[in-house]
């Protein structure tokens, strides 16, 4: 016997092939996605649905619901969950509020392979990856608390090693008839992983894409993130113009993490304008969090708006990024770091 699937791991193509193996009207995948996905109901609660589609889906799929183990709200209203797997596994997910607009930072995969020096998530490696399932649970958990309009894959993981998964969670979220996020509020964020990127193109996944990008020659960039000795600047710079020409409103976000003394010098920002000036991009600034055992320190305020400026005034547009829940370490992967490090003690 085959294992039975979660419900929510369907994208309306698979609903309405389930109606069919269920012998049951098409129209059926619409109520299906109405329920589970806008109003947010358990199978059960679905009304619409008949009986006979309602035995089939019990004997078929499971209902999958992620349990919280902690819960963190700091005193600039980010809100961080540790939330629990089916099988224990656990990840985090951030509630962020800015300007009466809430923003979900969403985990792909438990643990991460990428290797990032700057990263805590990193030092703990590469568990599993998050099904897609296990994924859209982390969206239903935050809509029974509060409407949230923005998503971004930049919690646990890098979004691109775990594709087929990502993809179809990108095609569930965006669905109209679902939780119809527009394309335009869903960021997936990548290391740099090129084929992956055109791979997006090629599929023409609707969202956002923001490239971490941190160093600005490849000698600092594979000291600092190891993915770069595969898919060097010029690769992936190239690969960015690409996927902007690709589609109508593509714009890429490069992200870059200010690290005090290590990227944050003017040469750095000369450079940066060098690498940026083809691509149509938004660049954030984001000062570095630094924690327990950290390799690097934070920059200055005035240092991280000496860089902007350094920048503006070579009509580079840069915004700096203030960092949110930094007193209950809501930087990338930190609770769960925390949590692992606690237990082994
Ligand atoms: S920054 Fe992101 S991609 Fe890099 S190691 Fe951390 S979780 Fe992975």
């Amino acid at each position: 016997m085959e294992p039975r699937t979660p419900l929510i791991g369907l994208d309306r193509a698979s609903l309405v092939q389930l109606c069919r193996d269920a012998e049951v009207k098409d129209v059926h995948a619409k109520h299906l996605l109405a329920g589970l996905f806008r109003r947010n109901q358990n199978l059960d609660d679905i009304i619409e649905l008949p009986k006979k589609l309602k035995a089939w889906i019990a004997q078929h799929h499971t209902e999958l619901e992620v349990g919280c183990s902690t819960a963190q709200l700091s005193d600039d209203g980010t809100h961080k969950f540790l939330l629990k797997m089916p099988d224990c596994k656990e990840v985090e997910t951030v509630l962020i509020p800015t300007k009466g607009r809430v923003t979900q930072c969403v985990s792909t995969q438990v643990g991460c392979a990428a290797g990032c020096q700057f990263c805590l998530t990193a030092t703990a490696g590469l568990t599993r990856n998050l099904s897609v399932a296990e994924i859209v649970a982390q969206v239903r958990f935050m809509r029974h608390r509060t409407p949230v309009r923005n998503l971004v894959l930049m919690g646990m993981g890098e979004p691109l090693h775990n594709y087929e998964s990502v993809h179809s969670f990108v095609r569930i979220v965006t669905d109209p008839l679902g939780m119809a996020f527009s394309p335009r509020h869903v960021t997936l964020s990548t290391v740099g992983m090129v084929p992956g990127i055109y791979r997006m193109i090629e599929d023409e996944m609707a969202c956002n894409l923001a490239v971490s990008l941190n160093a600005t020659t490849d000698e600092l960039r594979s000291e600092i993130m190891p993915v770069n000795k595969a898919y060097p600047l010029a690769v992936l710079l190239q690969a960015m113009k690409d996927y902007t020409k690709s589609g109508r409103h593509k714009r890429v976000f490069v992200e870059y993490v200010l690290l005090a003394g290590v990227n944050d010098r003017d040469e750095d920002a000369l450079r940066l304008k060098q690498l940026l000036k083809d691509v149509p991009c938004t660049l954030n600034l984001l000062p570095f969090n630094a924690f327990s055992g950290s390799l690097y320190q934070a920059p200055s305020a005035q240092q991280v708006l000496h860089f902007q400026d350094q920048l503006l005034a070579q009509g580079i547009f840069a915004i700096v990024r203030e960092s949110r829940g930094r007193d209950i370490s809501a930087a990338c992967g930190q609770l769960k770091t925390e949590q692992r490090q606690r237990a082994s003690r």
